[in-house]
């Protein structure tokens, strides 16, 4: 099939190259000159791993191209997938579907025969129809038509998540269109993807419901971890016990640093927004948003605990700085809230990530990026692992840091507890910390015994 992707971030990149792959023929269009002229170079503008072999590939049998002329690529596909971006609107918590819409009014303006309009883009409910409001003020309705099609791949795991999906959702109500998607995603449902064709606004909804739930579940682990802490319980025998249970289930169930990246805190807030404008309280998700954004107030106030509140001229070393690992994207990453606030409490900053240097720092002070991990910790008095890179989970940190003192915070608990504690270093993981026998004993004592008071009191 004739398929073009118009914008071609991770998500138009990546499913635009995995269908080239597929053996349909491609065009990656995006406005942005840079970018497009790199990928003809075979420069891949993102970090993803598999993506550069299977872009080059497929660039090279012809089944893959790039361009910024929206207009040829359009009239040359049948199918037009929308892949643009769809960030938060400035000082609300609304999406801005300014991309979208601008994209919309370009198809219009250049169908000559039919084409089926996908959205990938994740859109609050009912954005389809607007598409379609779009496109019909220039084209008759009988030449188009606009399909939901939300994408649910991660980054770091893309490629393998856009091939091996869990299931693919195809919002229309469309017949043709629908039967062209199905053929479409045959190769994919072949190796066990399931294929639903819901409704447009019901696709649509699937996603932002998707996305929230994750993000609710990573909340609610980080909150279990907090009271681990203060109960001497290991989290991670938690997120076991808890996700062998089948209707719970154990991915996205790891306490860490507040979720980030350029999903769940754009979408939580969207979904909340799009919501109020149906006059529908969705409070679990404002609170799993309230608890995020208190996640990295909390693990900053445990930083300062850690440097028993002596913060200053302190030398802190950042293991990773994007969202997650094997990702170089930035976007809502808790280290942009953690190292600036260190910084400016006069804490100097070596960070290393091994994707490179990161312009968010640029400004903030006593900040810099180094080029290997022993750079990094060379003196350090704390460590942070702040994302969790497979480069972190094996080193000796002990030969690392020369200092006789330093502080590990494992923000992941990546770091194996038997070997710390055989390495007598001093460390803090993430719902794992050890807190005094006697004082639990304490606790302990002291709930019995209002236990037996209230007992008491309800048979005297
Ligand atoms: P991105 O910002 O990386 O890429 C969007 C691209 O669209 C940019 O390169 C931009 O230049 C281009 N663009 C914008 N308007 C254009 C136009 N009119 N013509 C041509 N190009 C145009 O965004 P992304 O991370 O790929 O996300 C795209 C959408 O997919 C968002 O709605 C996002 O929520 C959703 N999504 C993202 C992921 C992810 O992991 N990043 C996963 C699933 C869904």
């Amino acid at each position: 099939m004739k398929l073009c992707m118009i914008g071609t971030g991770y998500v138009g990149l990546v499913s635009g190259v995995c269908f080239s792959d597929l053996g349909n023929e491609v065009i990656c269009v995006d406005k942005d000159i840079e970018k497009i002229s790199k990928l003809k170079k075979g420069i891949i503008p993102i970090y993803e791993p598999g993506l550069s072999e299977l872009v080059k590939k497929n660039y090279k049998a012809n089944r893959l191209s790039f361009t910024t002329n929206i207009s040829e690529a359009i009239q040359k596909s049948n199918l037009i997938f929308l892949c643009v971006g769809t960030p938060t609107k400035k000082n609300t918590n609304a999406a801005d579907l300014s991309q979208i819409f601008n994209a919309a009014k370009e198809i219009s303006y250049n169908i000559k025969s039919s084409k089926i309009i996908i959205n990938k883009s994740t859109v609050p409910v009912a954005t389809g129809d607007q598409i379609e409001k779009i496109i019909s003020k220039k084209v008759k309705r009988k030449l188009f038509s606009v399909v939901s099609n939300p994408e649910f791949l991660r980054e770091g795991e893309a490629i393998r998540d856009f091939t091996y999906p869990d299931r693919i959702i195809v919002g229309t109500s469309n017949k043709k269109s629908n039967r062209i998607l199905k053929s479409l995603y045959s190769p994919l449902i072949s190796k066990g993807a399931k294929y639903i064709n819901t409704s447009r606004r019901g696709a649509e909804l699937i996603k932002y419901a998707s996305n929230a739930f994750l993000a609710t579940k990573i909340s609610f682990i980080n909150e279990i971890a907090n009271l681990c802490e203060k109960t001497n319980v290991n989290v991670e025998d938690v997120s076991i016990g808890m996700g062998l249970d089948k209707r719970i289930g154990g991915r996205f169930l790891r306490a860490g640093p507040a979720y980030g990246g350029s999903c769940f805190p754009k979408d939580t807030r969207a979904i909340v927004d799009t919501a109020s404008k149906f006059k529908t309280d969705l409070s679990i998700i404002k609170s799993v948003i309230a608890s995020n954004k208190n996640r990295s107030k909390l693990l900053l106030l445990r930083v300062s605990k850690i440097l028993k509140n002596k913060i200053k001229n302190k030398k802190i070393s950042f293991l990773g700085v994007t969202f997650k690992a094997n990702t170089d994207d930035m976007r809502e990453s808790s280290s942009l809230k953690m190292i600036p606030s260190l910084s400016k409490k006069g804490a100097i900053i070596k960070y290393y990530d091994p994707t490179g240097y990161k312009k968010e720092f640029a400004k903030n002070k006593n900040v810099f990026n180094s080029q290997s991990i022993k750079d990094a910790c060379l003196d350090a008095d704390l460590i942070i692992i702040h994302t969790e890179w497979n480069d972190f989970k094996s080193l000796n940190y002990k030969k690392l840091s020369n200092k006789k003192n330093f502080i590990i915070f494992d923000m992941r608990n990546i770091l194996s507890y038997d070997k710390i504690k055989k390495d007598k270093v001093k460390y803090f993981g993430i719902g794992r910390e050890l807190i005094n026998l006697i004082q639990i004993l304490h606790l302990l004592q002291q709930q019995h015994l209002k236990a037996n008071y209230w007992h008491l009191q309800q048979h005297e």
